[in-house]
């Protein structure tokens, strides 16, 4: 089990966030080709072991949230069960947490967990990885295996009884730069109307995956921040992006030399909402004009 404390925005404020990572038995898809998260996850876990593991976590430091991954879906009852869930919140509530943070598949959000949310005494955030609200991209560059319609229902049952923030993922393989930031604005744009928050996560590349692979094989480049801080600035809703690996090859980065001041404002910007913490320039941002205009003139006869 891994925990961390981070600053997280909390309405309008900057507070300290515990982060767990639960070890459950893991997300029943698993089939995502980005994603590496079973890694973390516990084939033998039970019920007692997850609660066990979280109580451990939760007592360590009195902060205001409380974040629980689970290296898959919270409402999951694979993962953990309803049970384990209300003596959680009941727990968080008693250890003085404001907010809960979670994630989930949209299969999991059922009108039974509507019902269990209104019950439950504490603020809870969802998180859905929804990477994007194109069809096919989803389908066929991310292997999500649920659509933008279920995403869309599953958000109607649970928006009223809890904050939903959309996870959107910029660079899927196979796409052009341009293409991928085409489409983080076209989602942005789709789900507006559905999520409180909009979370731009930037592709890294993890062990073991279908795009470690491509990447290997140098048909894979993760994006530019600079993709990433164009999107941040145009967005016209509550967005945060955190750039893991931000600077390193695995990662989403620039030309090495800019890397840490960019990430280090797209953190900042992430805090507080202000777009005029962008300031940093570097010449490698020709480079990647040049990347987009470049990579644009690549024909593409399999997308439709
Ligand atoms: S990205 Fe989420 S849904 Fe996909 S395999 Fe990983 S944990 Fe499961
Ligand atoms: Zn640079």
């Amino acid at each position: 089990m891994k925990a961390w404390i981070e600053r997280e925005r909390l309405d309008g404020e900057v507070v300290d966030c515990l982060t767990v990572i639960l070890p459950t038995r893991g997300c029943g898809w698993d089939k995502c080709y980005m994603c590496s998260y079973t890694l973390d996850s516990d084939r033998n876990a039970t019920q007692e072991t997850v609660y066990r593991a979280f109580e451990k976590a939760a007592g360590k430091k009195q902060v205001e949230v409380l974040k629980i991954f689970t290296s898959g879906s919270f409402f999951d009852e694979g993962e953990v069960e309803r049970e384990t869930r209300e003596k959680i919140y009941r727990r968080a509530v008693e250890l003085g947490f404001r907010k809960l943070v979670v994630e989930s598949r949209p299969e999991f959000l059922t009108e039974a967990v509507v019902e269990e949310i209104s019950q439950a005494d504490i603020e809870i955030e969802i998180g859905i990885g929804l990477e994007t609200s194109n069809d096919f991209y989803r389908e066929h560059l991310i292997n999500k295996g649920f659509s933008f319609e279920e995403y869309r229902n599953a958000v109607e049952r649970v928006g009223s009884v809890a904050r939903i923030k959309t996870y959107l993922l910029l660079k899927p393989p196979l796409l052009t730069e341009k293409e991928a930031m085409e489409d983080m604005k076209k989602s942005i744009e789709d789900v507006k109307p559905y999520t409180d928050v909009v979370s731009l996560n930037l592709m890294t590349i993890h062990s073991g995956t279908y795009v470690e692979k491509l990447w290997r094989e140098g048909v894979y480049r993760p994006p530019w921040l600079w993709s990433a801080v164009e999107i941040l600035k145009w967005a016209d809703l509550d967005i945060l992006c955190d750039p893991v690996a931000g600077g390193k090859r695995r990662g989403p980065h620039n030309c090495f030399k800019c890397d840490s001041s960019v990430v280090d404002e797209i953190r900042r910007f992430s805090l507080t909402g202000d777009k005029g913490v962008f300031e940093t320039d570097c010449e490698c941002k020709e480079k990647w004009k040049l990347a987009l205009e470049a990579e644009d003139l690549i024909e593409k006869p399999l997308f439709p």
